[in-house]
Parts: structure tokens; sequence; C-alpha cells
């Protein structure tokens, strides 16, 4: 193949069944075939979720941004208090559009590589009247993984609501929404997804609905308005068309190919597949003598991997990768962007990919001046994938 491979932490590569989807003659989005797509995609989501039928899934044009602007625009009013799990640029986003719509934020903050542990949200709670944490499952900017599962319990137990942003992590991480009680998960199409960009998702608990139903103000955004989407979601899911804006026909049309090809595939399966290519990821990077940014392998992601680069290396040395076939992508999280790199490893990734971009890795860092025995990586990948 001479098209190098798309490895970075989203947009990544689709399967071929979801990118035929995208070229197919687009339907009228009243069309009984389309709506039975979009009825079927509505149920596969709160699956792939694990969430139970109570549970309200919405599939809205636009990016993770526009799932995380509307959560935040339909569940704080003015004048609530929102804690703030911050591990990184993407926390920090939510913060800002959560201060956006009147709350009162307050942010525990963890340095780059660190996670903050459900104990620290548990105090945190104790100290004021919450409605709202917000957490990220994995920050993209640092590859740091979050307990969302313990967190999400301190949350119930304080009373207060979970905002989950799974924008990296969504059909990846583990995650359980009824099981664990995160009243919204969000997420976005082209990440583990499998699908390409332009679709935000949400799934919301019935607390969550509730506290969207007892709201004293209107929700101060038109389009990301629970009361224009939440009649259209119900009647798409029921059969029947309803209109309040033109859904992305042909990327609901993949999603729906997409969540069915996750869902075939089982969703421990799917968990367990990306621990393990992560696994092998991060041993060949190791074998290499590279460092990463998290600080411990407990909370670093299954998604992506960020190795520092080493001494005499810097982001120049992405485009020796590319030219060895792997597409990787530079820093993020300002203060040490210059620092590190990050490689995806999410959807429909296998050992052959883990393997390509490895030795694209190899060969990007000899390239660069970098002395490496040749294989090294590979090797270490190989023996952890064949355990
Ligand atoms: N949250 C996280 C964790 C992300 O990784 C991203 C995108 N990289 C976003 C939110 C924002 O999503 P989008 O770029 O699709 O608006």
């Amino acid at each position: 193949m001479t098209r190098p491979l798309l490895m970075i932490p989203g947009p990544i590569e689709f399967t071929d069944e979801v990118m035929m989807e995208m070229g197919r003659p687009t339907y009228s989005h009243v069309d009984p075939a389309f709506i039975a797509i979009f009825s079927q995609a509505l149920r596969d989501l709160r699956a792939v979720f694990l969430a139970d039928d109570d549970h309200q899934p919405f599939i809205l044009a636009g990016s993770g941004t526009l799932a995380m602007d509307s959560a935040a625009a339909n569940l704080v009013e003015p004048g609530d208090r929102v804690l703030v799990v911050n591990t990184g640029y993407f926390s920090l986003r939510m913060a800002d559009i959560c201060r956006r719509y009147g709350a009162q934020v307050d942010a525990i903050d963890a340095a780059p590589g660190e996670t903050v542990s459900a104990d620290q949200v548990a105090a945190a709670l104790q100290q004021g009247d919450y409605a709202i944490v917000t957490i990220t499952h994995v920050d993209t900017s640092t590859g740091v993984l979050t307990d969302v599962k313990g967190m999400a319990r301190a949350a119930k137990e304080a009373g207060a609501l979970t905002i989950v942003d799974g924008v990296c992590a969504a059909a990846a991480e583990e995650m359980r929404q009824s099981e664990w009680g995160v009243d919204v998960y969000l997420t976005a199409s082209q990440k583990a997804i499998g699908v390409p960009p332009g679709l935000a998702l949400l799934v919301a608990s019935p607390a969550a609905m509730e506290k969207w139903r007892g709201r004293s103000t209107p929700v101060g955004s038109y389009y990301a308005d629970w009361n224009q989407w939440l009649p259209i979601m119900e009647a798409y899911e029921g059969r029947r068309a309803a209109y309040f804006a033109t859904p992305a026909v042909n990327l609901v049309m993949a999603l729906a190919v997409s969540l069915r090809q996750i869902l075939d595939e089982g969703m421990d399966a799917v968990f367990a597949r990306h621990r393990g290519l992560s696994d092998a990821v991060k041993a060949g990077i190791q074998a290499l003598g590279l460092a990463q940014v998290p600080s411990a392998y407990e909370h670093a992601a299954h998604t992506l991997t960020c190795p520092r680069y080493p001494d005499g290396v810097d982001a120049s040395f992405l485009a020796h990768v590319r030219a060895h076939g792997a597409i990787l992508a530079g820093g993020l999280y300002p203060s040490i962007k210059s620092e590190y790199f990050r490689i995806g490893h999410m959807g429909a990734v296998g050992r052959g990919d883990v393997l390509a971009t490895l030795g694209a890795v190899e060969a990007g860092l000899r390239a660069a001046g970098y002395a490496i025995e040749p294989g090294v990586a590979l090797a270490a990948a190989q023996a952890v994938m064949d355990a």
C-alpha cells in the first residue's frame, strides 16, 4: 500500500464497509429506509455504551465539541456548581463550556501525565454543593485514563450528575454506562466509533433528563437544545419521520454499519482487543528506550500512546515516520507540546497495523539519527501479542 496508515488519535482508519456507506446515494432524511437505519443506530449506540433502554441517545450533526456543548447547555443552569476533573487540554475545554452557560467551576488539576483519583473527587465533593462533575475518560492531549467507574460512584453518593467526555475512549476503553451510573457519556464519530468526522453522540440517563426537564431557565443554545432534539430522536427510534435540522444522512448510514461491526465483535472483546494492542505498542516504545507522558501504566489510556522524544529527536522526525508508512500526531498539551508525540491505536486496528506503525517509528528514529537496533520494537510488540 502506498498510502500511509492514519495512526493519529482521531480521525482513524475506517473499515471498507463504513467507507462504502459514505459513497452511497444519499437518502431523503424522511425515506422509510433511512428512518429504519437511524432507528437502529440509536438503539445500537445505547448498546455500545452498555446503557439500559431508559437512557436517551442523541445523534447530532457536529463534532465532539458539539457533544460537550450539548451536554453542558442542557444540564448546566446559571449558578450551578460544577467540579471539573482536569487531566488535560480537553478537560479545560469542558470547564470553559460550563462557564459559558453560567456555571461556577472548580477544578481538581492533575499535572500533565498524572491522573486524579476517585478519592480526591469524593473529598472535593464534600467541600461544596456540586450539581455536576465533568470527567475526561481519556484526555487525548496527555494519554491519561481516568477512573470513571470510581468517580461516577463518588458523584452519585454526593448527589451530583456526571458528564463524561468519552471522545477518545468510547467503544475502546471499558465503560458500562448503566452499571457505573454515568449520567451523560458523549463522544464523536471519528475515533473508536469508527466513522468519518461529523457526528456528535450522547447518551443521557433518566437523572440527567430529569435535571434538564426541571430547568428554571431556558437552554442558552438554539441548535443544541434538547427541546429541539428529543422529539426527533424519539420519532426516529419509533420509526417515524420528524424534522428539526437535516441529519447528516450518509454519516448516520456509516454509523449504523460501524456500530453493528462493534456489537458483532462484542463489547468485552472490543475492550480486550484495545488493551492488548495498547500493551503491544507500549512494549515496543519501551524497548526503544522512549519514556511516555502518563506517569504510570495503570493510568495510561489504551486508545493512544504518548512517547517522549529521545535526546536529539524532535517533531521533524514525524515526517520520516510518515515517509515510512504511518501518520502520527505531535504533542498537544501546551507546556510539554514539543516534548512528545502521539500514536493512536483505536477502532478497527489489528496486529498488522501495530507492527507497520512500530516499523515506521523505528525507521523514522534511525532517519532522525537515533541509533537503535532494527526490529527491537517489533520483537517486543510481537512478544506481547503472542503471549
Ligand atoms: N474531547 C476529547 C477527549 C477529544 O480528544 C476531542 C478531539 N480530539 C474533543 C473532545 C473534541 O472533539 P472534536 O474535535 O470532534 O470537536
